[in-house]
């Protein structure tokens, strides 16, 4: 059975499609079957597998509103292998299309169900908001892994998100659960990142992943050549992260 996680955090660019992007495919390297799922309108995720939004004839939405089958709607990464539930603007619409839906917070949850075997890992890379979309996100996944950069206003943001989950949990999705903090964009030169690090650490313990992804412009050129980090340049300090992150997802999910 598919593990589904969410890459989760309100606050706007903040490295979720990043990683999103990059643990997709150093999953898939690691023989990890892989679906990607761009939930987001902007459709950075698609793009940055390398499969233009802008040709896309099926996409997420039509999965959301039954307009199409999952086989319908999803391709292949070309750089990465994995496959893509791709996004573009389509998906803006589905924010007020969903009001009027039937179950409409499980609508990503029940078009999953037809990938049944068909993946080890399905991420999903939520748009800067906690609106229906993200909602449907947490809907669909047994756990959230959530980014952040180590700054002062990242813990204010955090709180948001936590309540958030737990009322999901509360009351939608009983299996949904934090499976960690993933420290990004990180500069150990910063003494404030190195404070918020470890402020971190204390408070949440073992839920803050061991990999910790530099700030890198391997991974910020990777995008405009369609490829993940991991695959442009798989020994830039990034990328190596990224693939050092996913060996601990790959532990990780054993424990669940
Ligand atoms: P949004 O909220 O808009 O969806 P996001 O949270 O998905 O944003 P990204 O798009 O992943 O964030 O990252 C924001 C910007 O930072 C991008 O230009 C990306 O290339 C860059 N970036 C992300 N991670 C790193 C990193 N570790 N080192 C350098 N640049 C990075
Ligand atoms: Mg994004």
């Amino acid at each position: 059975m598919a593990r589904i996680f969410c890459v989760a955090n309100q606050k706007g660019g903040v490295g979720k499609t990043t990683t999103c992007v990059n643990l997709a495919a150093a999953l898939q390297q690691a023989g990890q079957r892989t679906l990607l799922i761009d939930l987001d309108p902007q459709g950075n995720a698609t793009m940055g597998s390398g499969v233009d939004k802008g040709a896309v004839e099926k996409s997420v939405y039509h999965a959301l509103v039954g307009l199409a089958t999952l086989d319908e709607a999803r391709a292949v990464s070309p750089s990465g292998g994995y496959h893509v539930l791709p996004a573009n603007r389509d998906l803006a619409g589905a924010e007020v299309e969903l009001v009027d839906i039937d179950r409409r917070e499980n609508r990503l949850r029940d078009a999953l169900k037809q990938a049944n075997g068909d993946y080890d890992f399905i991420l999903i890379d939520c748009p800067p908001s906690l609106s229906m979309l993200t909602l449907n996100g947490l809907c669909a996944a047994h756990g959230v892994i959530i980014p952040m950069q180590c700054e002062y206003f990242a813990l204010e943001g955090l709180s948001d998100l936590v309540n958030t989950i737990k009322k999901v949990h509360a009351n939608l999705n009983r299996e949904l659960k934090i499976i960690g903090l993933l420290r990004v964009m990180f500069d150990p030169r910063m003494t404030l990142q190195q404070q918020v690090s470890a402020q971190l650490e204390s408070h949440f313990g073992d839920k803050v992943f061991r990999a910790i992804v530099p700030r890198n412009v391997r991974l910020a050129e990777a995008p405009s050549y369609g490829m993940p980090g991991v695959v442009y340049d798989r020994n830039a300090k990034g990328a190596q992260a990224y693939m050092a992150f996913a060996e601990e997802m790959i532990e990780r999910v054993k424990t669940l």
